[in-house]
């Protein structure tokens, strides 16, 4: 199946107000009807419901996706500036495509406002934001592990890498004391809710048990460009929860 033929259905189901027939389109395309079933089932806009496509995500909502088969879901809901923890939304999707992990990428700023209150995808009033959703339905499709990513400046106080649990709420002991000697036999200077303890994420959508999650405070110079710190970082943290699957 051509890449050409999937985004073909995909305009033409959209054209047609979002959805139509699986034999309409065949017809429109001049293909078989098994070919634009694996042009449907090979695309990440398209859905099947019977012998309807629709076509599905294709609004702007705030947000990028990355859909992978592995129970991890790596969120930077701080990727986009102003304000932005720079390289984040990039570590995210790197990781993501390295692993077969998802990520979800925030293409809003925290420094819009809705309702007088900053558009922060990690703040309680934001959990009714498409991203937020997202995550909740990542749940139900299987996520159990969540790895929330933010940039922290550098500071000689501060390690480079911060984690952050609630105090232990939305991670066990055990998985965090191995992403933490991982990282250390990595070279990295990590700190345990030294300064950062976990924000909204984390709070509601990981119980500690169902759904683990950990926020991932990065230094600013694991980030710097040209720089690959900050990738190894979290696809090790990654790693380590692949091996709790
Ligand atoms: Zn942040």
């Amino acid at each position: 199946m051509s890449r050409s033929l999937r985004s073909m259905v995909l305009e033409l189901v959209m054209e047609n107000g979002g959805e139509s027939s699986v034999d309409d389109v065949a017809d429109a395309v001049g293909e078989p009807v098994v070919e634009v079933l694996r042009a449907v089932r090979g695309s990440p806009y398209l859905e099947l419901e019977g012998d309807t496509i629709r076509s599905v995500r294709t609004e702007v909502e705030g947000y990028l996706e990355v859909r992978g088969p592995k129970p991890v879901l790596i969120t930077a809901p701080h990727a986009q500036g102003p304000r932005a923890d720079v390289f984040t939304g990039e570590i995210a999707y790197k990781v993501a495509r390295a692993t077969g992990a998802n990520a979800l990428v925030a293409t809003v700023s925290r420094a819009m406002t809705v309702d007088g209150r900053p558009l922060d995808l990690n703040r309680e009033w934001t959990r009714d934001h498409p991203f937020r959703r997202r995550i909740e339905e990542l749940k139900e499709e299987g996520v159990r592990f969540i790895v929330d990513v933010h940039g922290m400046a550098d500071d000689p106080l501060r390690p480079e890498i911060d984690l952050g649990t609630l105090g232990g709420r939305t991670m066990r002991a055990s998985l965090v004391r191995r992403i933490i000697d991982r990282l250390e036999e990595l070279g990295f200077d990590v700190g345990y809710e030294q300064e950062f303890y976990g924000g909204d994420i984390v709070e509601y959508h990981c119980d500690g048990r169902d759904v683990q999650g950990v926020q991932v405070e990065l230094s600013e110079s694991l980030r710097a460009p040209g720089s690959n710190r900050g990738f190894l970082a979290v696809l090790a943290i990654v790693n380590v929860l692949l091996g709790e699957c």
